[in-house]
């Protein structure tokens, strides 16, 4: 199954917002620009909101239909494991093979030795160690998609994601995994490696923005390479995970896209939630109210909400207000607290990681949370599609 060249991960923790969302890549497409909306939704957000794949399967097709959307669109059992694929097999289409925790474990030497002679063209001086390194990783892989494969009726997408780990990825490392990858026949449409710098949630990028703009480049090059090499689907292409907010990396992956033609995956699913509680805060009366209930509760909670997320949350404890300050906040001040516009002095960087993580206190709400956002679906959807145009589209594809 092929994807767009363009593509982003939507959806939304509490599956609200498809249209709002759909609206955004309407208005790239009334442009010219073709993206195809992916709805993911991991095995730990299920696990933490309470919901099963199907009930995102059945949001997506209903906002499809409710916005008259007639491109294609996908649904991801995102940052599936051998231990939780089975629950995603018959509402997705759309697989994101996760084997980071596979990068713990070593090839032994002879297995090394092994795969690069059936590799003479991996000539690289660091080729033995990456080869031990990644062996196991492609071997994981291989055996995740075995699973969906056999199991699985229909064609689908197949993601591999590596970024949830401590150490980037260099175009070296990249190369070998993909050699290792086709070895396991792993027809993989989109790779996610670690990239460099810091990939925190909902925050912009922490790093140096001239070295990710090669290391992309040398990447799009990595992949055309593996593509000839090996056989491997000619629609690979890069995927940015935690891709929401990294606003200093649009502008270098814009240029790299262009000058090679590359396509790119970009995940975003995770904010459009904060784009609810903005949409909630703005509206005042019970809507704020219930912004200040979750922050209250996150910041008591903050510990227990941010474990999960540990890789890819970093919060300054001294920078986040007290929740009985917050107490006192008029509807501006908690959006513009909220909302990433790094010109407004009342944006907190911190305060939007913990609401981040703090869906959980939303979901424990239950219908109360769920009546709100349907009461103030208007401003709520306003920003979700602000958002998602405005500050992701537009800098990166038009
Ligand atoms: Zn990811």
């Amino acid at each position: 199954m092929t994807l767009s060249h363009f593509s982003l991960g939507i959806g939304d923790r509490f599956a609200r917002q498809g249209v709002a969302q759909l609206r955004a890549l309407q208005a790239a497409r009334d442009s010219g620009v073709e993206i195809a909306p992916v709805w993911n939704k991991s095995h730990r957000e299920h696990s933490i909101v309470g919901t099963r794949p199907a009930g995102t399967r059945l949001a997506a097709s209903a906002a499809v239909a409710a916005a008259r959307w007639t491109g294609s669109y996908f649904v991801d059992a995102d940052h599936i494991s051998l231990s939780t694929a089975a629950g995603f097999l018959d509402d997705c289409d759309f697989f994101t093979l996760d084997v980071a925790d596979s990068l713990g474990q070593i090839a032994t030497p002879d297995e090394a030795l092994a795969f690069l002679r059936h590799h003479p063209e991996l000539t690289g001086p660091d080729s033995m160690r990456a080869a031990a390194r990644f062996l196991p990783a492609a071997r994981e892989a291989g055996r995740i998609y075995r699973f969906v494969r056999e199991r699985k009726a229909g064609e689908f997408v197949t993601e591999v994601s590596m970024d949830e780990t401590g150490t980037p990825q260099s175009p070296a490392d990249l190369l070998v995994f993909l050699a290792a990858l086709a070895d396991e026949n792993v027809p993989v449409n989109t790779v996610a490696p670690r990239f460099c710098g810091e990939f925190h949630k909902g925050v912009d990028y922490e790093g140096d923005a001239v070295q990710f703009e090669r290391e992309f480049a040398a990447h799009v090059a990595t992949l055309r390479q593996a593509v000839q090499s090996y056989g491997l689907p000619a629609d690979l292409k890069l995927s940015v995970h935690s891709g929401s907010d990294k606003f200093s990396l649009y502008a270098p992956i814009r240029r790299v896209l262009h000058a090679t033609g590359a396509g790119v995956h970009l995940k975003t699913a995770g904010t459009t939630w904060l784009e609810e509680l903005i949409g909630l805060a703005e509206a005042g009366g019970e809507g704020l109210n219930l912004a200040k209930d979750v922050y209250a509760q996150a910041h008591a909670r903050r510990a227990e909400l941010c474990a999960p997320y540990a890789a890819v949350v970093r919060i300054r404890e001294a920078a986040l207000p007290s929740p009985e300050d917050v107490r006192h906040w008029r509807e501006e001040q908690f959006a513009g607290a909220l909302r990433h516009d790094q010109s407004n002095p009342a944006f907190n960087p911190d305060f939007r990681q913990l609401l981040h993580v703090a869906f959980r206190i939303a979901a424990e709400m239950g219908p109360r949370y769920l009546t709100l956002l349907e009461r103030y679906a208007e401003p709520v959807g306003r920003n979700v599609t602000f958002n998602l145009l405005e500050r992701h589209i537009k800098p990166l594809f038009l």
